[in-house]
This record gives structure tokens, C-alpha cells and sequence, in this order.
């Protein structure tokens, strides 16, 4: 039961996560059994309380019942923490002291069909919370000044409309290409569906009202080696055209792109000079056909199988832009798209079948082949083998993420996903809202995106942005750690361990050394927690003393 030295007036409530957690975990019995005569609980169970309704709820109960303590058992810490903190802290109550304990992930979902079992583990959880909750210390946010500008990392179209929507608000930006040209992509493609525009002009004419812009600096045949600080204060290194500078900005826009799959060893490509891949075509169209008129284009070449099992989104609408571009160069044309179904949505497709390209079906399981002179293909819809003399062979293949995305993600402290694309952590929830705040991930660097796509993306990125530096001074979560100095020895091994340079070692008026924590940089992960001999760093918002309270209700109740 829930003891010793505790304080103040704890809500619980209990969420159903609809059909989540309410099927697995009895909350009834698990209502009825929460707190007694020593514990100063009130417990309340609703469908979600991460919907408007449950929100306002939450915090009309929160001033009913004069709460200064609340543990919602719901979802996890990850991905509804911050917005049930501050629903709590409206009400009046202070952000440390609002705990989310995880029953759906920690127990719903991994306990189907064992509710006893999963609604005893749901007590302890819940228990274990009002101990935490109990026991937190009421900590005020951290606020530090805001450099108002912005990085935009890679000059493709994303980072060029984010450079120039936050530039219209009069924000300054630094857009860092490493190439020696703006553009991305876009300056290798022909046409671009749906306008058929010139996209290299289109992309130059972009480029262009960017870097014509006062409020925007283009470094280009750059790159970022190094991010510290945090939102609102980036320090970020940039190696730029053989010296190294320092910028310093308040927000961070990720917009590198994804490079294209360059099919080594699929359908001839290595040995067959006839065989080029979609992006190679678009240059070929660029220049104009010649004496091409039978053309075969096959889909998904190095995508939707075991190594990428993504489907990449735009190939089959820019293969389908190609026949439609092909057929007014060379009306008296023969294109056959072999595909796999069409996965997304496909531009025009009517307009390409009703202009006499032929579209077949092939099998994964038996891909087409290649030969000299035709290619062969099972056709799937008539059953039919299939033998089509060619001129060329085009192949679709899938947008794939840079490595250097990838460490430059983790730079920045975002995840990216097994294929290299950095996702937000939750799509439905909170599209755009990447972890690390004051960092935003846009274009195909997130996933593979149509122009359309990455432009919506970046203006959402840009009014995100701008409105986190609307204000001079950013409020951080009081989530940090903090030295007790009569205990530390100065022996450095914190500071050592620290990732983002947020410990240093200061001299003490006894000759001593003595660790110190910058709280603006210091992220609250712990890890000098850990290797702290003395165990005199701890963390603020998880102190040994709750650790201890919420392993004994775990292990006890
Ligand atoms: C063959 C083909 C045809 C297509 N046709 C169409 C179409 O018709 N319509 C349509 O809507 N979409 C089309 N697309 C998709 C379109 O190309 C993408 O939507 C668009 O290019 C994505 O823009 P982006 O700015 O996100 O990325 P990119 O265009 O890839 O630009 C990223 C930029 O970042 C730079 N960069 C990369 N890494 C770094 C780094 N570490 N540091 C600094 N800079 C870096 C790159 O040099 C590049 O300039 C097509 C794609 C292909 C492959």
C-alpha cells in the first residue's frame, strides 16, 4: 500500500484507449482496488483522455477536487506526456508532478488474453506512478534566450520553400548545400506531373527568389560536422567550401532529400547500355529520342521486396508522366509498363491508357527477363508469356535515404527509421513534430514525397518554426540533472560521459575539482547518473528516492 512521507492529493485516471487497453485490463476491478484508507487518491476512467473531451475533463476534475498530483494510465510517457503536462499544468498542476504510467504498451498490447494477470500488472504500474507522481519535486521550466533564425540543411525544393516561407516572415536563414547548385533533384528532371512544368527551370527560378532574398545566406559545397545546444540556441559546425564556420540559430530544418536507387545488377542494367533508369530517361527526354519508339518500362526494380520492402510513391506517377511526354515526342510510340499493381496513386493513368500505352501485370515471384532483343514477362491478368521487342528498357527505381542523412539525424537527435528515413514519432498524432524540438525533418528526407508533398511539408515546417521563435525566450522542461557537491570528487567521469558537453569540471575553492551541469545544454538522459562513482550526480525529475518508492510498489503491491 502506499506509504511513507508522501504528500498531497493524487488523481488517477485510468484510460480505455477505446478498444486498446479496456478489452486486456479489467479497470473496474482495477478502480476498486487502486488506493484505501492511507492512500489520497481519486480514481476516474474514460474512453481517451487524449481526446478534447477527456482533456477538458481531466483538468475540470483536476480544480474540482483540488489536485496537486495525476497519473494517467494510458499511453506512454513518449507519446502523450507532454500534452497530458501541460492539460495538468493549466489546471494547476505542476509539470513534474503529472506521471503517465504505460498500460497500454506495457500491458495491454504484450498481455491479450491473460486479464487477472494484466490488470495485477496494471496495479503495480499505476501504483508505482502515484509514487513517482507523490514524490515529485514541484521544478519550475528552464528558460534560455532564442536566436531568432534558422539552418536549413540541403537546397532541393523542400529546403528552398522553407528558406523562402520563413524569409517572407523576415526570418534570417542560412541554407547549406552541399553541392555546388540549389535545386536537388529537380534539376535533373524533365517535366514535372501535374503542371508538366520544366522542372530544372522551375527549380532554378526557385532558386533563385531564395538566394535573391536579404533574409536568406545560401552556403553552398557545404556540409554540417557537428550540432550542440538545443532549441532556440543551435551551434552548429559546417564545413564550407574548405574552412570551417560556426552558426548559431534557433531552429534546425533537415531538408537533404533521398538519393536514387542505382539498380546494379537488376534487368541488364550493368552490361545492357540500352537498359537506363527512370532519372537516366528523364535526361534522354531532356535531349529528345531519336530513333527510340519501342519502350519497355518496369516497375519497382529494387523496391517492395525483402531489402526495401517500402513502396517508393513516385515512381509510378513520374514512369506515367514519361509515357504521356514520350507519346508527344514520338506519337507512333510502343510502351509497355510492366508493373506489380499500383501500390499509390498514379497521375494519369487514364490519360496514358487511353493514349494506347499498354500496361501488363507481372509476378515478383517470376519477374521479367531482359534478353537482347525482347523482354519476356508472365503476364498475370490473361495468363499469357509475353515477348516484347525493345529499343530501351526503363526501370523504376525506389528513392533511397543518404548515410550522411542518417548521421546527421543523429546529430540533430532524431531517429530515423531501418531504411534511413526520419519519421515523425507519430504520423496520426503529431505529423511534424519531430522529438528534439526546434528540429524539423521535410521532403524526401522524411519519406519518399512528391513536389507537392514536400512544399506542404515545408510550409508547415516554416509556420512551426517561426512560431517558436516568435517569442525571445524559450521555456525548456526542468528535466535535468544536478551535482551534489559535498558528495562529488571531481574525478570527471560524468563529465566524460556526458554526450552533449553539458558537464564540466570547475575548479573548487578548496583546489579541488567539482562537476558542474550547464542546464541549457543537458538533455536529462541520465547517463552521468550511471557512472558517477560518489552517486552525486542525480537526476531532478527521477530522483533515487522515487526510484526506490516505485520499484517497492512494483515489487511489493
Ligand atoms: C525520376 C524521378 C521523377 C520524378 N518526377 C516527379 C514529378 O513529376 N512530380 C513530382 O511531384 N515529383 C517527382 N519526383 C520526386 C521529386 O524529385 C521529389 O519530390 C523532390 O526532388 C524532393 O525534394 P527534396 O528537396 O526533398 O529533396 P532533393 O531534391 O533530393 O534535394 C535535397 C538537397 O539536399 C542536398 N543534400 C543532401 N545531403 C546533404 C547534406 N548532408 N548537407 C547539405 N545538403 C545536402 C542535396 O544535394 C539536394 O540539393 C520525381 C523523382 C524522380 C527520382
Amino acid at each position: 500500500m502506499i506509504s511513507i512521507g508522501t504528500t498531497g492529493r493524487v488523481g488517477i485516471f485510468l484510460c480505455e484507449c477505446g478498444e486498446e487497453i479496456a478489452p486486456v485490463v479489467d479497470l473496474t476491478k482495477l478502480s476498486a482496488k487502486i488506493g484505501g484508507a492511507d492512500m489520497p487518491v481519486s480514481v476516474h476512467v474514460t474512453r481517451y483522455w487524449c481526446s478534447g473531451a477527456g482533456r477538458r475533463l481531466l483538468a475540470s476534475t483536476i480544480e474540482k477536487e483540488g489536485l496537486d498530483a495525476v497519473v494517467v494510465a494510458g499511453c506512454s510517457e513518449r507519446m502523450l506526456g507532454p500534452l497530458m503536462r501541460d492539460t495538468a499544468e493549466r489546471a494547476g498542476v505542476n509539470r513534474n508532478r503529472t506521471v503517465l504510467a504505460n498500460l497500454r504498451e506495457h500491458c495491454a498490447n504484450v498481455h491479450v488474453g491473460k486479464r487477472a494477470a494484466a490488470t495485477a500488472k496494471a496495479l503495480r504500474l499505476v501504483r508505482a506512478g502515484v509514487e513517482k507522481a507523490l514524490r515529485a519535486e514541484k521544478l519550475e521550466p528552464i528558460v534560455s534566450d532564442v536566436s531568432r533564425s534558422v539552418a536549413v540543411i540541403g537546397g532541393g525544393i523542400s529546403g528552398l520553400t522553407v528558406a523562402r516561407s520563413l524569409a517572407a516572415r523576415d526570418i534570417p536563414v542560412t541554407l547549406i548545400e552541399r553541392d555546388a547548385e540549389l535545386g536537388g533533384t529537380l534539376r535533373s528532371i524533365n517535366r514535372l506531373f501535374p503542371s508538366y512544368c520544366n522542372s530544372a527551370e522551375y527549380a532554378g527560378q526557385v532558386a533563385a527568389e531564395a538566394s535573391g532574398d536579404p533574409n536568406v545566406e545560401v552556403w553552398t559545397s557545404s556540409r554540417v560536422t557537428g550540432v550542440a545546444g538545443h532549441a532556440g540556441d543551435f551551434r552548429l559546425t559546417v564545413e564550407s567550401e574548405g574552412s570551417t564556420r560556426e552558426l548559431s540559430v534557433g531552429c534546425v530544418v533537415l531538408a537533404t532529400g533521398a538519393d536514387v536507387l542505382v539498380p546494379y545488377g537488376l534487368f541488364e542494367y550493368d552490361d545492357n547500355t540500352k537498359v537506363v533508369t527512370q532519372l537516366e530517361f528523364e535526361a534522354m527526354l531532356r535531349e529528345g529520342l531519336g530513333t527510340v519508339k519501342r519502350i519497355v518500362m518496369i516497375q519497382c526494380v529494387g523496391s517492395r521486396n525483402e531489402e526495401r520492402p517500402y513502396c517508393s510513391r513516385v515512381c509510378c506517377t513520374a514512369t506515367v508522366k514519361n509515357t504521356i511526354t514520350v507519346l508527344e515526342q514520338v506519337p507512333n510510340a510502343e510502351i509497355t509498363v510492366l508493373t506489380r499493381g499500383f501500390a499509390q496513386y498514379v497521375g494519369d493513368l487514364d490519360r496514358a491508357r487511353s493514349a494506347g500505352v499498354t500496361f501488363l501485370r507481372y509476378d515478383p515471384e517470376r519477374p521479367p527477363e531482359v534478353g537482347v532483343e525482347t523482354v519476356e514477362v508472365f503476364d498475370v491478368i490473361s495468363s499469357v508469356e509475353v515477348a516484347i521487342r525493345y529499343d530501351l528498357v526503363v526501370l523504376a527505381t525506389p528513392l533511397v535515404a543518404y548515410d550522411e542523412t542518417v548521421e546527421l539525424a543523429g546529430l540533430l537527435g532524431v531517429p530515423s527509421d531501418r531504411h534511413g528515413f526520419i519519421a515523425e514519432p507519430h504520423t496520426k498524432l503529431r505529423p511534424g513534430k519531430f522529438a528534439p524540438r526546434g528540429v524539423f525533418v521535410v521532403g524526401s528526407a522524411h519519406w519518399p514525397a512528391t513536389v507537392t508533398e514536400c512544399q506542404s511539408q515545408a510550409y508547415s515546417a516554416a509556420a512551426r518554426a517561426a512560431e517558436l521563435l516568435s517569442s525571445d525566450v524559450i521555456e525548456r522542461e526542468p528535466v535535468v540533472a544536478v551535482v551534489d557537491e559535498l558528495t562529488c570528487r571531481g574525478c570527471g567521469e560524468c563529465a566524460e560521459a556526458c554526450a552533449h558537453d553539458a558537464v564540466v569540471m570547475r575548479d573548487s575553492d578548496d583546489g579541488m575539482k567539482t562537476a558542474s551541469v550547464d542546464t541549457v545544454r543537458c538533455v536529462g538522459c541520465g547517463v552521468c547518473t550511471q557512472v558517477c562513482p560518489s552517486s552525486a550526480v542525480t537526476l531532478r525529475h527521477l530522483t533515487p528516492g522515487q526510484l526506490l518508492a516505485m520499484v517497492s510498489a512494483t515489487v511489493g503491491a
